[in-house]
């Protein structure tokens, strides 16, 4: 399949084809056709995988061909997303694909000074790219309604939950109209995501990508035996052993981020650290310094790392285990990605062994004694019983998973291609430790 084929306009085809994208991603491919027609979408799906251009693409293609009326533009479509730099990728995904269009969106988001922000949206926009938070201070100080929003798109909808923008998102729902386009993502659909999305969707198409195990087909993995004490020689020597010039170190805590930091510079390899305490500012020199090759090692904290976008990522080193197995996959998920090959590399010491365990059970990785991280042969298949007939029908029923409950008035759920489909995959689902929470 090529972009031609999902029917997109030619402003956007260029734009995309510009960016040296060839041919859609799979999400790109199931949720593109869908949103076009107008469609709301629940979608599984992990950064890495395209889907900010499986949102944006139609909602611009939406914005540009609805008619606009005179005066200032209001703000038709909303996209809301739990952290600053992934609210500045995206907008910066925006200016990419509407290159070619007449369509005005710019990003809002807390932290730094909001004046730059209101001139933005006073000289009107098609689509606001936003935090909650500063969304929220936004709207309270009359800089912006959202009383004409028809596309609304909620991203990392799991992260927003851990981060506890909860009740942010309840008091924007009630901003937005009732009629519109909502297209829902999230990495994981563990029941209160699934609980929240039954309360925005209409009929939603399902589309979902890379269940956690496939991630990981392009991505070389190994574990090392470490104990706390022998981390900080067992990472130099690492990076001493490995070749990749750019290298994304994970660490569980802001101050874990700062020492690793600080030892790695110490023995002469260059390193910076990134997470929630440092100012705006301070994350992007970091970034730009990994990006140009100043600096090796960007040490980050998950909730600092959602909005890192270097597609070429080649080695992640995970310095401590993250405490929910899923978080492994999101880390995981920065290298290896739209096809590239990519390392991974985990610490593990005698303390984390439950952890590692529910890391091989969430994605079904099978550990060899030298440390490498293989996909397990598939479990033979039980013999068939003999059963009895059954009236049609009556069998998929009992084996599909229990569904989301559905929104009022809504059909069963479709897939992209209109058939049906199982729910997607429920993860398990536990509270995040308290020093990531903290770093809002
Ligand atoms: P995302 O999941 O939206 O963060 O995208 C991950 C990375 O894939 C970004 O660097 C995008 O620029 C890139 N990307 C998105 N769509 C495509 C595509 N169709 N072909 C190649 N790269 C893509």
């Amino acid at each position: 399949m090529t972009f031609s084929d999902l029917s997109l306009i030619e402003p956007l085809l260029r734009a995309v084809e510009e960016k040296g994208y060839d041919t859609p991603t799979p999400i790109q491919e199931q949720a593109i056709p869908p949103a076009l027609q107008g469609h709301d979408l629940l979608g599984c799906a992990q950064t890495g995988t395209g889907k900010t251009a499986a949102f944006t693409l139609p909602i611009l293609q939406q914005l540009a061909d609805a008619p606009r009326t005179r005066g200032r533009r209001p703000i038709r479509a909303l996209v809301l997303t739990p952290t600053r730099e992934l609210a500045i990728q995206i907008d910066a995904c925006c200016r990419d694909y509407a290159r070619l269009t007449d369509l005005r969106h710019c990003v809002v988001f807390g932290g730094v000074s909001q004046r730059p922000q209101v001139e933005a949206l006073q000289r009107g926009v098609d689509l606001l790219v936003a935090t909650p938070g500063r969304l929220l201070d936004l709207v309270g100080q009359g800089f912006v309604s959202l009383a004409s929003v028809r596309h609304f798109v909620l991203d990392e909808a799991d992260r927003m939950l851990d981060m506890g923008f909860i009740h942010d998102i309840r008091r924007i729902l009630p901003l937005l109209p009732a009629e519109r386009q909502t297209l829902f993502f999230s990495a994981t659909m563990p029941d209160d995501i699934l609980r929240l999305a039954s309360t925005m969707l209409r009929d939603p198409v399902h589309v979902s990508v890379t269940p956690p195990a496939s991630v990981v087909e392009t991505i070389g993995q190994h574990i090392r035996f470490a104990e706390k004490a022998e981390k900080k020689e067992a990472l130099i020597a690492l990076l001493t052993e490995r070749e990749e010039a750019s290298v994304l170190v994970f660490s569980r805590t802001k101050h874990g981020a700062d020492r690793i930091a600080r030892i790695l510079t110490r023995a002469g390899i260059e390193a910076r650290a990134i997470h929630g305490d440092k100012s705006q500012g301070a994350r992007e020199r970091a970034m730009n310094d990994f990006r140009s090759g100043a600096c090796r090692v960007l040490i980050a904290t998950d909730i600092a790392a959602r909005g890192i976008d270097i597609s070429e990522l080649p080695l992640v080193v995970n310095y401590d285990l993250p405490e929910v197995a899923e978080t492994y996959v999101h880390r995981i998920g920065r290298t290896g990605r739209a096809g590239h090959e990519g390392m991974a590399v985990s610490f593990c010491s005698e303390e984390e062994r439950p952890l590692l365990d529910q890391i091989l059970k969430l994605t079904g990785l099978r550990l060899d004694d030298d440390g490498t991280l293989h996909l397990a042969p598939p479990a033979p298949k039980p013999a068939r019983q003999p059963e009895a007939p059954r009236p049609k029908g009556a069998r998929q029923k009992e084996a599909r998973p229990e569904r989301a409950k559905r929104p009022s008035g809504g059909a069963q759920p479709r897939t992209a291609n209109g058939t049906r489909q199982p729910a997607p995959r429920r993860n398990r689902r536990r509270r995040r430790p308290a020093a990531d929470r903290a770093q809002r």
